[in-house]
């Protein structure tokens, strides 16, 4: 298999109309840099999408694409890109990938690099030399990673970005006519109260919608588990990301004691993270996220998962669609997977700019066709790309 000789960084930046999660809720502003923090849990966000893409060039010139976050300080994923991983990895070869996660990992681990913009910086190129790998063997990705459980990958609809409770109650019941079953709300932006705003949704939806409260890390222990007895009521599929990451104990105690099944794992990066968490044995369902993991990572973890009877619904998020490409890909081949995360406020516009079948349809995602991720830029990504040397 041929080496790699090149490695590229792009910062891909996509303006949008209505911020991510909704409308500017009481007390939000924009800052000098293009930022806001939502009030209902401290989390920095952009005001506009953006993420990092890196093409990977080897010596017979063929080339393979992956993607990471870049939401916050995306420069600071290129460099560590450009200056520590690229010239590691020149020489190496695709086939290798799995391998190359280990030893790009390692590189920093020693320095406390366990997750955040090193670990994503990895992911990117993890994709990148799944790509390749598939390419050049002339599959698409999902035929390395194991054996295919599905034609289609089922989604959920993800937020209701509109400004009030009755706005949002009518943004569902519209995805409803549409054939929708499943809704996930944004606990961060539900101004008029979690509990409220869930008991709306189940009145206008019946009994049959299945519907999830994304809490964005909220709560300590005790606050989650008087919030998951208020939500009982209204039959929630889960709760997600009740508490703040670091709190591990609490999230297995939660587990234990909630009458709602608990989800998590949208934030971690590698398997060494989720199985401190899954060790518990209480979490319901694991979101792992491709953007933060890699292909490598992704495996691992939902294996990890499966072995554990924990339920796999992976995490969808701000990109170009390159990194929802592998998600696809991986979902495609585990037996434990529940539904894939659909982010109708980003995942059409990603489509809109890549080369690639990738679609969602009635309330299902249709795999990309064609060897490796079935995607790469198109003509209208160049229009939001900006090389960073
Ligand atoms: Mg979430």
């Amino acid at each position: 298999m041929s080496q790699v000789i090149q490695v590229e960084t792009f910062i891909l930046t996509v303006p949008r109309t209505t911020p991510y999660l909704g409308p500017l809720g009481p007390g939000e502003r924009v800052n000098s840099r293009g930022y806001l923090v939502r009030k209902g849990n401290g989390t920095i966000y952009p005001t506009v999408d953006r993420s990092v893409v890196v093409r990977v060039t080897t010596a017979d010139g063929a080339v393979g694409w992956g993607e990471t976050y870049g939401i916050c300080a995306p420069r600071a994923v290129c460099e560590i890109i450009n200056d520590l991983l690229a010239p590691e990895l020149l020489d190496r070869e695709p086939d290798d990938v799995e391998r190359i996660w280990d030893d790009l990992y390692g590189l920093m681990r020693v320095r406390g690099c366990f997750g955040g913009f090193h670990v994503d910086a990895i992911a990117a190129l993890d994709i990148a030399l799944w790509d390749l790998r598939a390419r050049a063997h002339a599959k698409p990705l999902w035929a390395l990673l194991g054996e295919r459980q599905r034609e289609t990958i089922p989604g959920y609809v993800s937020g209701l970005p509109a400004a009030t409770l009755d706005e949002r109650v009518a943004m569902a019941r519209t995805f409803a006519a549409q054939g929708h079953d499943a809704f996930k709300i944004h606990a961060v932006v539900s101004h008029e109260g979690i509990v409220e705003e869930i008991a709306a949704l189940r009145d206008a939806l019946g009994p049959i919608a299945q519907l999830m409260v994304d809490l964005h890390w909220k709560f300590d222990l005790a606050q989650a588990q008087a919030m998951a007895q208020q939500l009982q009521p209204h039959a929630v599929t889960f709760i997600e990301a009740p508490l703040k990451p670091e709190d591990v104990a609490g999230l297995i105690e939660l587990g234990r004691t909630s009458p709602i099944p608990v989800a998590a794992g949208e934030e971690w990066h590698t398997e060494y993270e989720a199985r401190l968490r899954l060790a518990g044995g209480t979490l319901a369902y694991i979101q792992p996220e491709m953007g933060h993991t890699g292909v490598t990572q992704f495996l691992r973890i939902a294996r990890e998962a499966e072995h554990h009877g924990v339920r796999i619904a992976p995490h969808a998020t701000i990109g170009g669609g390159l990194f929802m490409a592998a998600s696809l890909h991986a979902a495609a081949v585990l037996p434990g997977l529940w539904r894939h995360e659909w982010q109708h406020s980003i995942f059409s516009r990603s489509v809109e700019m890549l080369d690639t079948t990738m679609a969602y349809r009635d309330g299902d995602y249709v795999l990309p066709e064609g060897p490796g991720l079935g995607a790469a830029p198109g003509a209208r990504f160049w229009d939001h790309a900006e090389a960073v040397a």
